[in-house]
């Protein structure tokens, strides 16, 4: 691990002065494929990983100080443990992990059958469970699924049939797991039970243009409206899933963001990671923020993240 100075909180100073004027850069070094951002509120750190590189990035945002562990390999997303540390969905399985030590514990591994396979996005629910759900990096149709790991460890597949597993929700009063599989541009909500993490009767809550980019990472706010990153769409919006509509948008300077947490300490910033990876000579010429982390200003406030309670 090493830690780095960031030439952090440069204020953007384009695009529509409404929308823009609380944007800032927190991190320009640029990530291949940043993701996961995860917010601790109790060291007022940001998490978010480079999925390409497999680095596990960690943010001071009083300092700019960062701290990086390569991970060793693809690494989707992370969560943190209540006993410390984190919890990590990566290329061959879950894992418990160290930044200091960088110690890995496996602890599943249900797609060993599967090479081709990746994990990508993850998050806890609120009774301490990590849900994560998988894809074919051949882009394979189909092939992923979405997992729910106990703090026992135990794993269940809770959704197959999935292609690119993303987005994780759950609603404030967690009765409902809001998900998105990305290529298929819709919002599904599921019944959700809480004690026992079971998933029941599901319906699709949002259907996305696709001309507003392909829905990728997801977080919700205290009112229970829905927050997307749109990957090759250059923003961020805001969904109600009571009605289907677009409530709100967050133009974006950079053409894939990828995922969006709420942070701070009224939880009332939004942290958005985004992605360089595909980006074209002339695209990073219009756009050298490409894989970027921001913060934004929105308007809205968030929900405490959960902890792995394992
Ligand atoms: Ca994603």
């Amino acid at each position: 691990m090493h830690e780095q100075s960031t030439d952090s909180l440069l204020t953007i100073i384009a695009g529509e002065e409404d929308a823009v004027q609380q944007l800032q850069v927190i991190h320009a070094q640029p990530s291949m494929l940043g993701e996961g951002p995860c917010w601790d509120a109790d060291n007022r750190q940001l998490y978010w990983v480079d999925i390409e590189s497999g680095h596990i990035h960690r943010l001071d945002v009083d300092t700019g100080q960062v701290a990086t562990a390569d991970f060793g390999q693809k690494v989707g997303a992370v969560a943190l443990r209540q006993s410390g540390g984190l919890i990590v969905a990566a290329q061959h399985g879950i894992y418990l992990f160290d930044m200091e030590t960088r110690e890995q514990v496996r602890i599943a591994n249900p797609e060993a059958d599967l090479p081709n396979n990746r994990f990508n996005d993850g998050k806890c629910d609120a009774k301490g469970r990590f849900w994560a759900g998988t894809m074919s990096m051949n882009g394979e149709p189909g092939k992923g699924a979405l997992y729910c790991i106990e703090p026992d460890h135990t794993v269940r597949k809770m959704v197959e049939s999935v292609n690119l597993s993303n987005g994780l929700a759950w609603s404030p009063d967690n009765t409902v797991l809001y998900y998105i599989d990305s290529p298929t541009f819709r919002i599904t909500a599921y019944e959700f039970h809480l004690e026992t993490g079971e998933l029941g009767a599901s319906g699709v809550v949002a259907h996305i243009p696709e001309n507003l980019g392909t829905p990728d990472g997801m977080t919700i706010d205290a009112e229970g409206k829905l927050w997307v990153a749109h990957w090759g769409g250059s923003r961020i919006t805001r969904w109600d899933p009571q009605t289907g509509r677009q409530i709100g948008e967050i133009p974006m300077p950079v053409s894939k963001p990828t995922c969006c947490i709420f942070g701070g300490d009224a939880l009332d910033q939004l942290y958005i990671t985004s992605a360089r990876i595909g980006s074209s000579d002339e695209e990073l010429a219009a756009q050298p923020l490409n894989g970027a982390v921001f913060r934004a200003q929105p308007d809205a406030s968030g929900l405490p993240a959960h902890k792995f309670g394992g």
